[in-house]
């Protein structure tokens, strides 16, 4: 089971260290797959077993990109784990299925582990084109690729504290079950009360969560119902 921390643009250097620290405290964090995702200022050698992870890196070992940071910035902490895909750097960020499957390729080939991030917006969801979209946003990805983790985020359930219904998440993750076997991910405004029913659903393998994730207390508040939970 997995269970991932996205902060987003949210904490700082000194409160993600107190963050992780409290963490680091929390009982048998080994029996579960801890991700946490901090902003890039805040990414350092923690000591621990929780996996830290970039939110987002340019797909080059350093060079003239403005804002940036690569690979060789990443290699200084050991960072090893990256998120490609967020709705948030597609649809506000304007990142195109071409440049986020060369992000995925640099990435695949320096063997991070990559949470590769889909999900329909409300339109699309309405137009019942789900599949054809999700499919599109699949495009160029190797869908084999061993450290790959998927994550299923329908656009309208992030951040809006309206989560997707379990019927829909289940359908969406059967249809992505069927292509690979890699693990899946629910993401989109899980929090301590829905948590153990995402958990629940068929052919998920854990949650990635952003802003109920960002109260240490609450995080550990649903580490401790996935522990409990089925797998
Ligand atoms: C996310 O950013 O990946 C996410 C799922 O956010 P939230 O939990 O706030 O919906």
């Amino acid at each position: 089971m997995i269970i991932a921390a996205n902060f987003k643009m949210n904490h700082t250097r000194k409160t993600t260290k107190e963050y992780i620290k409290k963490l680091k405290k929390f009982k048998d964090l080994d029996s579960l797959k801890i991700y946490v995702f901090p902003p890039s200022t805040a990414l350092d050698r923690f000591d621990t077993t929780i996996n830290i992870g970039a939110q987002n890196a340019y797909p080059a070992v350093s060079g003239s990109f403005t804002g940036e940071i690569g690979l060789e910035q990443l290699n200084e902490f050991n960072i090893k784990t990256i998120i490609i895909g967020h709705s948030e750097r597609r649809h506000i960020l304007n990142e195109t299925q071409e440049f986020i499957t060369k992000k995925f390729n640099f990435f695949k080939e320096n063997n991070f582990t990559i949470f590769y991030c889909i999900g329909e917006t409300s339109k699309i969801r309405e137009s019942k084109n789900t599949f054809e979209y999700l499919n599109e946003q699949l495009i160029g990805v190797d869908l084999n690729y061993e450290n790959l983790i998927l994550a299923y985020e329908p656009v309208w359930a992030i951040g809006t504290g309206k989560s997707a219904k379990k019927e829909d998440i289940e359908e969406v993750l059967e249809f992505l079950s069927k292509k690979t076997s890699n693990p899946i991910l629910y993401g989109g405004s899980v929090n301590p009360s829905n948590i153990k029913e995402i958990l629940s659903i068929k052919n998920c393998s854990g949650a990635l969560i952003g802003s109920a994730s960002l109260n240490v207390e609450k995080f550990c508040e649903m580490i401790n119902i996935a522990k409990e939970s089925r797998c």
